[in-house]
C-alpha cells in the first residue's frame, strides 16, 4: 500500500520462481516492495522478498495479500482462471484476464495472430480421433500434435512424421483430449526461430526489444543472441505485430511473441504473458531491462529505453551450473545463479555474455565453450555471428 511516500508501492507477483525474482531485483531500485504467492514454501523467489505459501486455490488466504499491494502480475502464465479473476476484483491486475485466457490456449492464440495479421502454420481444433484424422487429411505430415493448454518446453507434444503415425500420436496425448484439448500444427521447416519481447504500460506506450535469435535442445531453450539480425526488416514487422497484438488484448507489462523466421518471413508460434526466458539478454544487454520495464508498465510509470547496448549472447544453464569462476575470469561475463537446487531438466541459472561487437563477441563465446566444456552450446551462435 501507499505509505507516506506516494511513489512507493508494493506489487504482489503470483508464481516465485526465477522470474519473480528477478523482478524483485530489478524493480527494488525504483523504491518498489514485493510480496509473493507460490504453492512451493522454498519458490527461489522467496530468498529475496517475502513469500506466502498457500496453493492456488486458497482465495481466503490470498485476502491479506490482496490488501498489502497496490498491483498484482504473474511470473507464471498457468494461474487458474478463477484465481486471477478473483484477484481482479480485489485489485489491478496486470497483464488483464483475457490475455492470460488467450496466451493459456494454443487455439485461441493462434487465432489472435492470424486477426492481428500475423501469419501462422496451418492447424486444427482436435477433441476426437476423427478431428485428428480429418486435421491430418488437410493439413498433411509432417505435422505436429500438441495439448492445447498447459504444454510447455515442449512437453505434451507429438511430432507426426507420416500419417501413419497418427495411431501412435494418440496414443501418446489422446488421454489428454478431454482435459486439455489438443491442437494440430503444419510442420514449418523454419530457418531459425526468434522471439520479440515487448511491453505496453497502463497509458498505452509500447516498446519493443531487437529481435532475439533462439537455439532449443529436447524443447528448452538453450542460447539466445540478440540483435539477431543486421538491417531492421525483422525488427519492423515484428514490433508492428507485437503492437498489434498488445492494442487488441489492451495488454499491460511485458510479453514475448515466439516466432519462426521463414524465407525472411514471420510465423506466430505462440505468446507468453510475461516477461520470458528470451529476454533475460535484456539485463545487462539493453538500456532498460524486460524485468525493469514490465514493473514500470504494471505501475504505471514511464518505460525505459528498450534498445540494445551491445551484442549479447545469453546461455541456460539446465539441470546444474557449470563453473561459474572460469566463466568470471573472461571479459563480458555476467552470471545469474537462480538459488534452485540442481535437478534433471530444471532451469537453475543463465550466464550472458556482452561484447562490443559481433566478432568479439564469437570469440569470447568460443573462451566460454572451452572454459567450460559447453562447446556444443556455444557452436550454433558462434556459426549465426561468423557465418
Ligand atoms: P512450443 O512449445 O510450441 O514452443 O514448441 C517447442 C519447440 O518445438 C519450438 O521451439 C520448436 O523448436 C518446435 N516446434 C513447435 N511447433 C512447431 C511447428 N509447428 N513446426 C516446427 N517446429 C515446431
Amino acid at each position: 500500500m501507499h505509505g507516506s511516500n506516494p511513489t512507493q508501492s508494493t506489487l504482489g507477483i503470483l508464481g516465485g520462481g526465477q522470474l519473480a525474482k528477478m523482478m524483485v531485483l530489478a524493480g527494488t531500485p525504483l523504491g518498489v516492495r514485493f510480496r509473493i504467492v507460490d504453492p512451493v514454501a522454498d519458490a527461489c523467489a522467496g530468498q529475496i522478498a517475502p513469500l506466502l505459501a498457500i496453493g492456488w486455490d486458497a482465495l481466503d488466504a490470498l485476502e491479506p495479500f490482496a490488501r498489502e499491494i497496490d498491483a498484482a502480475t504473474f511470473d507464471f502464465e498457468n494461474v487458474p482462471a478463477q484465481t486471477a479473476a478473483w484477484l481482479t476484483a480485489h485489485t489491478r491486475v496486470a497483464p488483464n484476464a483475457l490475455s492470460l485466457k488467450t496466451a493459456q490456449d494454443r487455439v485461441l492464440e493462434k487465432t489472435l495472430f492470424r486477426e492481428c495479421g500475423l501469419p501462422t502454420t496451418e492447424f486444427a481444433d482436435v477433441a476426437t480421433r476423427a478431428d485428428l484424422d480429418a486435421a491430418l487429411a488437410r493439413i498433411g505430415a509432417p505435422a505436429i500434435l500438441k495439448t492445447r493448454r498447459e504444454g510447455y518446453d515442449g512437453k505434451g507434444q507429438f511430432r507426426i512424421k507420416a500419417l501413419a503415425d497418427a495411431d501412435a500420436a494418440w496414443q501418446a496425448l489422446g488421454a489428454q483430449a478431454a482435459a486439455r484439448g489438443l491442437i494440430l500444427e503444419g510442420f514449418v521447416a523454419f530457418d531459425f526461430e526468434a522471439s520479440v519481447i515487448a511491453v505496453r504500460n497502463t497509458a498505452g506506450e509500447f516498446r519493443a526489444w531487437p529481435v532475439t535469435r533462439n537455439w532449443h535442445v529436447d524443447g528448452i531453450l538453450s542460447a539466445s543472441l540478440a540483435p539477431a539480425v543486421r538491417g531492421g526488416e525483422i525488427d519492423t514487422a515484428a514490433f508492428a505485430h507485437a503492437r498489434a497484438i498488445a492494442e487488441k488484448l489492451d495488454y499491460v507489462g511485458v510479453f514475448a511473441l515466439e516466432l519462426f523466421v521463414q524465407d525472411g518471413k514471420l510465423l506466430g508460434n505462440e505468446m507468453a504473458p510475461r516477461v520470458h526466458n528470451s529476454g533475460h539478454w535484456t539485463i545487462e544487454g539493453a538500456v532498460t531491462s524486460q524485468f525493469e520495464n514490465h514493473v514500470r508498465a504494471v505501475l504505471g510509470m514511464p518505460l525505459g529505453d528498450t534498445s540494445a547496448r551491445f551484442p549479447s549472447c545469453m546461455l541456460n544453464w539446465i539441470g546444474e551450473l557449470p563453473n561459474r569462476d572460469a566463466m568470471l575470469a573472461i571479459p563480458g561475463t555476467h552470471w545469474h545463479d537462480y538459488g534452485k537446487s540442481p535437478r534433471p531438466g530444471r532451469k537453475v541459472g543463465h550466464a550472458t555474455v556482452c561484447a562490443p561487437d559481433a566478432a568479439t563477441l564469437a570469440t569470447r563465446l568460443e573462451q566460454v565453450g572451452r572454459a567450460l566444456g559447453r562447446e556444443a552450446q556455444v557452436a550454433p551462435v558462434i556459426e549465426a555471428l561468423t557465418g
